[in-house]
């Protein structure tokens, strides 16, 4: 008897794989290319690196990258294993297996989706429950706080021993996806405190991946936050705010600066959900979404072309940014 015969072409669909199956494939690679999302963060370069350090010390050959931007936010430079890191015209056009690590799907390559086409065969490991699926082979963990924390868990049961380096990768996730440690399940603080007692300094990590800026990011806050606009009636009354960060705003600041702000703004009372317009590139919007308890932003980014998390999501809107705010609106009912 055939085996659900209704399910869609293998072709369209990664197969998920176990832990065990998840290593053997790693294992058989004879060159693995891993790549992180575009405009990076802590938990896709700490996992991307966190497996490169592993497969190196296998002797397996190893690249690491991401397509955009030309370089590593300043934050991350003190991850160990960056010299894994190439830039992405570096890239191999084609390896053994690609492992792509929280992307969740095949548009936050960037310009290196290309290479997924041509690599023999992908494996996906993520914790998107938006994930698309698009690999060979996927390792996905939806209930996973970070990345980092199914590597944790892939790495146990390979028998990898956990030394500071890769706790230094893996804790770089677990700390900046958790919003340090707010957003937490049973577990969460059992592998903060396995990673920490390697010696890794905690506060250090966190200060520099996310209370560390330059002094022009505080009159960038001021002028978008002062523009800031709260709509009480947005999405069916649970209230939405919004603010729009644009290329002069941020000129001359880094990723860290605009990423942040985010934080800032969903703290507003009287709003469920919580947007940033991010100016990328002139009429180029890349927007982040929140919501505190009762709206499906992950839902609401994947009607927009984007993807994320319930209670954290983005996507990408081109155009005037009134136009972006007026879908959003349109979209959160
Ligand atoms: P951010 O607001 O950029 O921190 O993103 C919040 C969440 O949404 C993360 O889990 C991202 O992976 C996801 N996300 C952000 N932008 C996009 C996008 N353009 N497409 C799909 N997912 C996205
Ligand atoms: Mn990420
Ligand atoms: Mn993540």
């Amino acid at each position: 008897m055939t085996h659900c015969p209704e399910t869609a072409s293998p072709a369209l669909v990664s197969q998920p794989l176990q832990l065990q199956d998840v290593i053997e494939v790693l294992e058989g690679a004879t060159s693995v290319t891993v790549l992180c999302h575009v405009q990076p963060d802590a938990d896709t370069i700490g996992s991307g690196l966190a497996l490169g350090i592993v497969l190196e010390r296998k002797g397996i050959p190893v690249q690491v990258s991401f397509a955009s931007p030309d370089r590593l936010p300043v934050s991350m430079s003190g991850l160990p294993g960056t010299d894994l890191l190439v830039p992405a015209d570096a890239v191999a056009e084609s390896s053994d297996l690609l492992v792509t690590v929280d992307c969740g799907s095949a548009g936050r390559l960037g310009a290196l989706a290309s290479r997924l086409d041509r690599a023999g065969r992908s494996l996906v490991i993520d914790h998107h429950r938006s994930n698309t699926r698009y690999g060979t082979f996927d390792l996905i963990d939806d209930s996973a706080e970070a990345t980092t924390a199914v590597l944790a868990r892939l790495f146990d049961l390979w028998d990898v021993e956990i030394d500071a380096d890769l706790a230094h990768c893996l804790y770089a996730g677990l700390v900046t996806d958790t919003g340090s440690f707010r957003w937490v399940r049973p577990g969460t603080h059992d592998l903060a405190e396995r990673l920490l007692a390697t010696g890794i300094d905690g506060a250090d990590i966190a200060r520099r991946l996310l209370d560390t800026h330059p002094f022009g990011w505080l009159p960038m806050l001021g002028a978008v936050l002062s523009s800031a606009v709260l709509v009480p009636d947005a999405a069916d009354g649970r209230g939405l705010v919004h603010a729009v960060i644009r290329c002069t705003d941020s000129a001359g600041l880094g990723s860290e600066e605009v990423e942040s702000v985010i934080d800032i703004v969903r703290t507003t009372a009287e709003a469920e959900v919580s947007a940033v317009f991010k100016e990328s590139a002139p009429g180029s919007w890349s927007v982040s979404l929140r919501s505190k308890a009762s709206v499906d932003v992950a839902a609401v980014a994947e009607r927009l072309g984007g993807g994320g998390h319930r209670f954290a999501a983005g996507y990408t809107a081109t155009g005037a940014v009134e136009t972006a705010i007026a879908a959003l609106r349109e979209t959160l009912g």
